[in-house]
């Protein structure tokens, strides 16, 4: 699958080679910049550009953000970060038919909460790509003036024709020569609004015979008649994509533009462009540099918008923020961190070879993480109570759990201990497996933090099924005293006093899908949706986790990573959510199913 990445070798990322190397030989330290974005006059007499970079994040806000938009925020904020440049936030809404504002707000806190700013004390670079219409106006009309570009008015099917294909030239245009004057004449006629909506389009003028069909004269404007969200009926000419994102990025002084693999075809137009504009006095140099990377793929998840878009539409999941959708909202509610995000990317590096990452790599970072940070918690997820038989009646101790087993400046607690306790379900048995070295009756184990019991049996109720373990404690070998170390056992279980206990749902959340590919071939990803990826369970949690505030994440000791549900809590009634399990259980093929908890 994967190439192997471990923490050892840093993974390569020839981006960040070529700012290297692009930094050592000065080709960005003569760019002046007026603090905002602009034509090139505009930047012309402003002061040196005090950013060494420039980057920018460019979505369309036409949807929620997944894992695979992760790598590239962190790649263009983080090379920003590392080389004393900046990184722009961009909205890219040129396109009027498919932004929706609701999507923009999502987008700016996915970005912050993966703990990037496009803010400083000198600038907000925060940008809308439709605040620039009239500069890409501007820019057309000076192709027009300058015979690099033409008004086409054939149909999108002669256009589609004539456009030849990869094996064979296309053929130009009747309208291809038209006079300057002429093409100047119709394209204002066309922003004034004379014309229905594909009666004609702006195209630039390269070459019909190329072996790249992006610079067979791609359009460049095309007219509709629609609302924007942000200019309203200002306009009805719309720029091409391919047309608005170079200019946005030269406006806006970026230096090393970042985009995915697909976009490898596009670059030859995207430098056609920024030549001419640069030779018309339009931009100045030296112009911004596309580099493309390959997108990130995850085994056992979709992180196409399309299949996401599905899987919410269809119910399959909650919502967009689902703890189980590969999205950042969704994540952020399952309780993954930011900063596991931050250290899967910088592990798989980036490079330009179709990659698929391992979901559990992913784990492995979150665990990471949360590993060094989360303090520990007791939770009992399957419970079955243990009786204390020769401990007295009423009465109670406190005995004390460290928040952090490697990190002593994080405090500890008292936890109350009594007569009744809950253990976990697996941690009994009546007949024990061979190697078993948990309770059964005549073995010891210890109760952590707590004493050592001794089981001396079990009742079970009509069904079979263990209704209550007995045992009887040892009172010399309280955690913590000199007689702790007096009696050697092997199992060591946490555990939850009955009286101060909290009983509270848990979400035993796992993978959406069964399979590494789903979908692959032929079949229809949803039948790769995995039944158990969600199991809810009444957990009995140790009295200190009543409290927890939405979005507080601590280790159930054992169990893994939980945060309090950040939708579903109320104050006093937490929710939990799991996020990741302690130990990667997919490599071992032990799942949710099967005896206890995984
Ligand atoms: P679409 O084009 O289908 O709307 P998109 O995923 O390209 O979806 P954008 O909003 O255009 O969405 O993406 C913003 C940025 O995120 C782009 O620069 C894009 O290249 C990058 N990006 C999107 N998906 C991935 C991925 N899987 N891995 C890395 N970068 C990605
Ligand atoms: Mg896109």
């Amino acid at each position: 699958m994967n190439k192997p990445v471990t923490p050892e070798t840093p993974a390569a990322n020839f981006i960040r080679n070529i700012v290297e190397a692009d930094l050592a030989a000065g080709k960005y330290a003569t760019r002046h910049h007026a603090g905002q974005p602009g034509l090139g006059a505009s930047h012309a007499n402003a002061p040196l550009d005090d950013a060494k970079i420039r980057t920018r994040f460019p979505p369309e806000p036409n949807g929620y953000l997944h894992f695979g938009h992760a790598k590239s925020i962190c790649l263009n904020f983080g090379l920003a970060q590392q080389f004393g440049g900046r990184c722009h936030m961009r909205f890219d809404d040129t396109n009027p038919e498919k932004e929706d504002t609701e999507y923009v707000e999502s987008i700016i806190s996915a970005v912050r909460w993966l703990g990037f700013d496009w803010q400083d004390a000198k600038e907000n670079n925060l940008y809308y790509a439709s605040n620039y219409f009239a500069w890409m106006l501007q820019c057309a009309e000076y192709l027009v003036s300058a015979g690099h570009a033409y008004v086409d008015s054939q149909s999108a099917d002669e256009m589609r024709v004539t456009r030849g294909t990869l094996t064979c030239p296309g053929r130009d245009s009747p309208y291809r020569n038209r006079s300057v004057a002429e093409n100047q004449e119709l394209f204002r006629r066309m922003q004034a609004g004379e014309f229905a909506d594909g009666a004609h389009v702006l195209r630039a003028k390269i070459d019909m015979a190329s072996p790249n069909i992006n610079l067979r004269d791609p359009a460049i404007y095309r007219i509709r008649h629609v609302s924007h969200h942000n200019t309203g009926d200002r306009y009805c000419v719309y720029p091409m994509y391919t047309f608005a994102h170079p200019i946005e990025d030269a406006l806006e002084n970026v230096t090393h533009s970042i985009c995915t693999l697909e976009f490898e075809d596009q670059r030859p137009f995207y430098d056609w462009l920024l030549e001419r504009l640069a030779e018309g006095g339009l931009l100045l140099r030296p112009l911004p540099n596309q580099y493309e990377f390959s997108r990130l793929n995850l085994t056992y998840v979709l992180l196409s918008k399309r299949k996401l878009i599905q899987l919410v539409e269809e119910k399959h999941v909650s919502g967009w923020d689902d703890p189980r959708m590969p999205t950042l909202v969704g994540a952020r509610r399952r309780g993954y961190a930011p900063e596991g995000f931050r250290l899967l990317m910088e592990r798989i590096g980036v490079s330009k070879s179709d990659s698929l990452i391992d979901y559990s790599l992913l784990e492995d970072c979150m665990r990471e993480v949360m590993n060094d940070r989360d303090e520990r918690r007791i939770a009992v997820l399957d419970p079955v109570k243990l009786v204390i038989t020769n401990y007295p009646q009423g009465q109670g101790e406190r005995v004390q759990a460290p928040n952090h087993p490697q990190k002593p400046e994080l405090g500890a607690r008292d936890i109350p201990f009594g007569r009744e306790v809950w253990i976990e379900r697996e941690d009994f048995m009546e007949v024990p497996d061979k190697g078993y070295k948990r309770l059964y009756p005549g073995n010891m184990a210890r109760l952590k933090y707590a004493y050592i019991v001794n089981c001396t049996g079990c009742e079970k109720d009509a069904d079979g099924k263990v209704t209550t373990v007995f045992c009887e404690y040892l009172p010399d070998t309280r955690s913590g005293t000199p007689g702790a170390d007096s009696v050697k056992v092997k199992g060591n279980l946490h555990w939850v006093s009955v009286a101060d206990a909290h009983a509270a749902e848990v979400r035993l959340y796992d993978r959406l899908f069964k399979v590494p590919a789903p979908g692959a071939g032929d079949r229809d990803f949803l039948e790769d949706l995995n039944p158990d990826s969600c199991r809810s369970v009444t957990a009995q949690l140790e009295p200190a986790l009543k409290d927890a505030k939405p979005g507080e994440r601590f280790q159930f000791e054992r169990h893994g990573y939980f945060v309090a549900d950040s939708a579903d809590s109320q104050p006093g009634k937490p929710v939990f959510n799991r996020a990741v399990t302690m130990k990667d259980s997919w490599g071992s093929g032990i799942r949710n199913q099967g005896t206890g908890i995984s």
